[in-house]
């Protein structure tokens, strides 16, 4: 099944506007994460969360952008171990600025 993924776009802006939208409760995120994380054995592909997101961050699966194709593994990692998926999100918002 296609799925919705969430992208570095997130990353220090996370919210829960997703999270309030999606029917299915498959938009995750702890404390200690700098971004959100949708679970594919979950979402249904509704769009529901895409639109709620302001920041434009999220893409059908299919759909990602080139640079963003890693977090499609990023995001269903997520939900088997976490504390990798963390360090690979701190590397990339290093990269990206965010973290300084
Ligand atoms: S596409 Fe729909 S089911 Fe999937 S995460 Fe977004 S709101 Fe939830
Ligand atoms: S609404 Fe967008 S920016 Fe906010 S947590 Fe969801 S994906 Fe991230």
């Amino acid at each position: 099944m296609m799925t919705c993924v969430i992208t570095e776009t997130c990353i220090g802006v996370k919210g829960e506007a997703c999270m309030e939208v999606c029917p299915e409760f498959a938009i995750f995120s702890e404390p200690e994460d700098l971004m959100s994380f949708i679970d594919p054995a979950r979402c249904t592909d509704c769009g529901a969360c895409m639109e709620a997101c302001v920041v434009g961050a999220i893409y059908p699966q299919t759909d990602l952008p080139r640079a963003s194709v890693e977090f499609e593994q990023i995001n269903e990692q997520w939900f088997r171990r976490r504390a990798g998926v963390r360090e690979r999100v701190r590397e990339i918002a290093t990269s990206l600025g965010v973290l300084i």
